[in-house]
């Protein structure tokens, strides 16, 4: 398939074909060469097109990859941030079906159950390679010290517009201070209206932008 010519690790091909996709859509045929060249990218996309293996099929191809590397710590290397519980389990379950021959290369860890703070606690403190989480409970997991997102090296805001709509302004805000910077960032949003300025702002200066 198309999804060869990326040059992608072979366990993720495997991933890809157990998911029965046959080729990329538009949007990750677009997104994936620019991603795994490190850009930032902001794309338009709604739900359907494919924006979330857009995003996770290099995430993972570039973790596995630093994993690989004797210099690697342990540590949270992606956020996922999404407005909405229902979508960190969708974007969860997508991650580790795309992983599922990664083995214990690639954890995920969706932030968002309903649980008590010691549990919660305690999956953070095991560093999850893949963290998917609303901005509240980031923000909140900085604050009390539970998380650190030092070493992160991606950030994906998924549907940016109502990540913004929700009012996690001040949350944003927060997690952009605690987060290195050079973070690769991918704003996937359904609109590209003005607000997501708000968002270049906080995490990424010039990102490719991507109109599908
Ligand atoms: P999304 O836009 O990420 O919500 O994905 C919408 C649906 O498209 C999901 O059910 C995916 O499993 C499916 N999908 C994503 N990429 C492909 C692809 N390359 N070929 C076929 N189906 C896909």
């Amino acid at each position: 398939s198309a999804f060869d010519s990326f040059g992608l690790d072979a366990r993720i091909l495997r991933g890809i074909q157990k998911e029965k996709f046959s080729k990329p859509t538009p949007v990750q045929s677009r997104a994936i060469p620019l991603a795994l060249e490190g850009k930032d990218i902001l794309a338009r996309s709604k739900t359907g097109s494919g924006k979330t293996a857009a995003y996770l099929i290099p995430i993972i191809q570039s973790t596995l990859r630093r994993k690989s590397e004797p210099s690697y710590q342990t540590c949270i290397s992606v956020l996922i941030l999404v407005p909405t519980r229902e979508l960190a389990v969708q974007v969860t379950k997508t991650a580790e079906s795309l992983a599922a021959f990664c083995g214990q290369d690639i954890r995920v860890e969706n932030l968002t159950r309903k649980e008590d703070d010691k549990v919660q606690r305690a999956r953070l403190a095991d560093f999850p390679d893949i963290l998917v989480a609303t901005p509240g409970r980031v923000s909140a997991n900085l604050n009390n010290e539970a998380l650190s997102l030092k070493d992160l090296a991606h950030l994906v805001i998924d549907e940016a517009d109502l990540v913004l709509s929700y009012g996690y302004e001040d949350d944003l805000e927060n997690i952009a201070k605690a987060i290195p910077k050079g973070v690769q960032t991918f704003l996937m949003s359904a609109t590209l209206k003005t607000g997501l300025e708000i968002l270049k702002g906080l995490f990424c200066q010039d990102p490719v932008v991507l109109e599908l």
